[in-house]
């Protein structure tokens, strides 16, 4: 018979960092588009997975020399490589046993709700009455909410006692009955320090709007995130003013962004798979929350160095660049 610990054991052994399991009835009055239910109604066991984005892959962004790697290593390899490829394998050992798994690939390209929960007009409609319309789309944060990994901080980022915000996140539903965790019930990891408000680039984390859900008797807040501002700012540009154009984003049929003082780069670079573009290297979310949960010694990934060792850098897009050095013999 599998059991939560060996499905955990081997879990860990194929690469995820933390693995915790919820009952699909947590999910009771969740709306119908983001019920796991609606995709494995048989389903009697959800399993959330936390991989660790390393500390190391926000280091060049950190430094202002190397960007590329938080977007390969830290975000997009993982959700699009390395999440997909470790939970294959740990639902074939679950099917091994005779249980069907689905792990949950990347959902947002082909999700029915947009941002805000609504149904994307014109996209998809449900195949029969009392069905959501494809694609149904699991909340990941809130899953592993319910499967007991952590907490979701004011970020709207997921917190663990682990790694603090430095982990993105898997979800697998299986016929498997497995022992259920509790949902988290450690010393809050969020403390409403607004670090993440002050140091993002965008000022797309609000200080004071948030949005509340009610799940499994627990009452969650997060801010209500301006997607669209991040949306700009994550990728290293910032709003034109009136009257003035910019080209940081006119592959992408925008003449209205020029590059911001967090980004080097005269032009939004390439996607390095989907995300390769995350000039901003998380830094009010992920970077300045995961600084401050260090210096409170919550979290149990621990370095013998601070991560932030230099002054914060910004570029001067009103000036040119200083005349190269040359190059040593
Ligand atoms: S930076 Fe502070 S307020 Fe923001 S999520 Fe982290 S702990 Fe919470
Ligand atoms: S990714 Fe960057 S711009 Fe977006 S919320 Fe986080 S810190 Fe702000």
């Amino acid at each position: 018979m599998l059991t939560a610990e060996e499905i955990k054991k081997v879990a860990k052994a194929m690469g995820a960092d933390i693995v915790g399991i919820g009952t699909p009835d947590r999910w009771d009055g969740a709306p119908v588009q983001m019920d796991p239910r609606q995709i494995m109604p048989e389903a009697k066991s959800v399993i959330a997975f936390g991989f660790r984005i390393m500390r190391g892959s926000l280091r060049g962004v950190e430094e202002g020399t190397f960007f590329s790697n938080y977007s390969s290593m830290g975000y997009g390899g993982l959700n699009w490589l390395y999440i997909p490829h470790t939970m294959i394998n740990i639902a074939k050992y679950i099917e091994d046993y005779g249980h069907e798994a689905i792990p949950l690939g990347h959902l947002s390209p082909w999700r029915g709700i947009d941002n805000e929960g609504e149904l994307r007009p014109g996209y998809s409609r449900p195949v029969e009455p009392g069905k959501a319309a494809p694609d149904v789309m699991v909340h990941l944060r809130i899953a592993a909410f319910l499967c007991g990994l952590g907490e979701i901080g004011y970020s709207k980022v997921f917190l663990t006692p682990q790694f603090g915000p430095r982990q993105r996140l898997g979800v697998m539903l299986t016929e498997a009955e497995l022992e259920p965790d509790p949902i988290y019930d450690g010393p809050p990891l969020c403390d409403r320090c607004m670090k993440c408000v002050a140091e993002c680039p965008g000022d797309a984390i609000s200080p004071d709007k948030t949005v509340k859900v009610a799940v499994a008797g627990h009452q969650l807040e997060w801010n209500d995130l301006d997607c669209e501002r991040c949306g700009i700012y994550f990728r290293g540009g910032v709003y034109t003013d009136e009257g003035e154009t910019g080209e940081y984003m006119s592959a992408q049929g925008r003449d209205d962004i020029k590059p911001g003082p967090i980004s080097p780069f005269y032009h939004k670079p390439n996607n390095i798979y989907e995300y390769g573009e995350a000039i901003c290297g998380a830094k009010g979310c992920i970077r300045a929350c995961m600084i401050h949960l260090e210096e409170r010694a919550v979290i149990g990934n621990k370095f013998e160095t601070p991560f932030r060792r230099n002054k914060l850098w910004t570029v001067d897009w009103s000036q040119e660049p200083e005349a190269e050095m040359p190059a040593s013999e």
